[in-house]
C-alpha cells in the first residue's frame, strides 16, 4: 500500500510553517483521535497517520529529509529501520488517551506520565558513486558529513558551562500544572503543561552560548568508508554510531552509506559476472581464431572455434568480480557479435566472390554479376 504525503495528510501546503502544521496537527488529531470516535474502526488507523505525519513534519531535520528523500518506505525496516525518521521508526504507538496529544506538545505531563526520555540520534544516508573498477577492487574513500552532534561546551546539557538547567519553581518539576473550572456539569479538575517550563519540569536560565542552548551543534565529520572488492550496485553500508547526535543521553543514530556503481562503458555485470560483447570478423568465425581480450584486470585469451555462429557467449572462468564474501571471482561472458565487412576492396570482393562460386552460391548486385565477371576473368573473356 502506497504512503499519503504527510502534507496531504495534515491538509497542508509544502510551505506550511511550523505553527501551521502544529494548528492542523491539534485539529485533526482531536476529530479522529480514537477515544471519540470508538465505532469508526478506520479511525485508529487516520489517527496514526496523522500522527506520523505530525511527528515527521513538525522535527525540522526530519521535514527536511522528508521533503528530500519522500517516504523511504525502501528504507524502513531491513537494515534496522532506516529513513532518517529516528531510530525507532513509527511502531509502537498506543493510545492512553487525549493526554498523549499534548505529551507531545509539552513532554511529560508529570505524575503517571514519564518526563521525555533518552532518544536516538536520526540516522542518516549518504549516497556514494563509484565506478565498476573501483567495485572490482574494493576501496577506502573519504566522505564529509553535516551532521549534528553533542556540543561539546556543555556536553548537550544545554545550559553554560559552570551553570546547570534549574527545577521549575512553577511547576516544582512536574512539568505541570493544576487548573479547577466550575461547569454546569459540575467542577473538573485538570492537568496542563506548566507555562513557565513548557512542561519539562526545568528552567535554563543562561542557555549555552555555542549551541544557543539546544544541545547540539551542526559540525561536519570526515568518516573513512571502506568499501569491499565485489559490492552490488545499491549496497548499503551501514557505519553504526556514526549518524547524528542522541537527544537526552540516548545513544547517535548510524550512517548509511549507500553504494552506486555507475554503468560501464564496455562491461555490464550479472551477479559476480560480467558480460561484454567483441566483434569478429566471418573468417575469424568461419576459421576460429585466438585472440585477446580486454578483462577488468589486464587481457585475457579467447579461444574461437572454428565455425562460431553470431552471438556465441564463451565464458572465461574468473575473470569476472570478486566474490563479496569468500575468495573466487565469477566468470566474463564474451559473446562474439560477427562483423560483416560494409566497404571492400576490389581484392577482398573477388575472393568472397570466388567463395561464393566454389560452394554454388549466388551473390553479388551488379547487372552482370560480380561472379560472371570473375568467371569471365579466369576465362580469359
Ligand atoms: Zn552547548
Ligand atoms: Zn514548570
Amino acid at each position: 500500500m502506497s504512503k499519503r504525503d504527510y502534507y496531504e495528510v495534515l491538509g497542508l501546503q509544502r510551505s506550511a510553517t511550523a505553527e501551521e502544521i502544529k494548528k492542523a496537527y491539534r485539529r485533526l488529531a482531536k476529530q479522529h483521535h480514537p477515544d471519540f470516535n470508538k465505532d469508526d474502526k478506520e479511525a485508529e488507523k487516520r489517527f496514526k497517520e496523522i500522527k506520523e505525519a505530525y511527528d515527521v513534519l513538525s522535527d525540522p531535520q526530519k521535514r527536511q529529509q522528508y521533503d528530500q528523500f519522500g517516504h523511504q518506505s525502501d528504507f524502513n525496516g531491513g537494515a534496522g529501520g532506516f529513513g532518517g525518521f529516528g531510530g525507532q521508526g513509527f511502531g509502537g504507538f498506543g493510545f492512553g488517551g487525549i493526554d498523549d496529544i499534548f505529551e507531545q506538545f509539552f513532554g511529560g505531563m508529570g505524575g503517571r506520565r514519564r518526563p521525555p526520555g533518552p532518544e536516538q540520534g536520526n540516522h542518516l544516508r549518504y549516497d556514494l558513486e563509484i565506478t565498476l573498477e573501483e567495485a572490482f577492487k574494493g576501496k577506502s574513500k573519504v566522505i564529509t558529513i553535516p551532521r549534528t552532534e553533542t556540543c561539546s561546551e556543555c556536553n548537550g546539557t544545554r545550559a553554560k558551562a559552570g551553570t546547570r538547567p534549574e527545577t521549575c519553581s512553577a511547576c516544582g518539576g512536574s512539568g505541570q500544572q493544576q487548573q479547577t473550572r466550575s461547569t454546569p456539569f459540575g467542577r473538573f479538575v485538570s492537568m496542563h503543561p506548566c507555562v513557565a517550563c513548557r512542561g519539562e519540569g526545568k528552567v535554563i536560565k543562561d542557555p549555552c552560548p555555542s549551541c544557543s542552548g539546544q544541545g547540539r551543534v551542526v559540525k561536519e565529520k570526515k568518516i573513512d568508508v571502506k568499501i569491499p572488492a565485489g559490492i552490488e550496485d545499491g549496497a548499503k553500508l551501514r557505519i553504526a554510531g556514526e549518524g547524528e547526535a542522541g537527544l537526552r543521553g540516548g545513544p547517535p543514530g548510524d550512517l548509511y552509506v549507500v553504494v552506486r556503481v555507475k554503468p560501464h562503458k564496455i562491461f555490464r555485470r550479472q551477479g559476480p559476472d560480467l558480460m561484454k560483447e567483441v566483434p569478429i570478423s566471418i573468417s575469424q568465425a568461419a576459421l576460429g581464431v585466438e585472440m585477446e581480450v580486454e578483462t577488468l584486470d589486464g587481457n585475457a585469451k579467447l579461444r574461437v572455434p572454428e565455425g562460431t555462429q553470431h552471438g556465441t557467449t564463451f565464458r572465461l572462468k574468473g575473470h569476472g568480480m570478486p566474490y563479496l564474501r569468500g575468495s573466487g571471482r565469477g566468470d566474463l561472458r564474451v559473446t562474439v557479435k560477427i562483423n560483416v565487412p560494409k566497404r571492400l576492396n576490389p581484392r577482398q570482393k573477388e575472393l568472397l566472390a570466388e567463395l561464393a562460386r566454389v560452394s554454388g552460391e549466388e551473390a553479388g548486385l551488379d547487372h552482370k554479376g560480380i561472379i560472371d565477371r570473375v568467371k569471365d576473368a579466369f576465362s580469359g573473356a
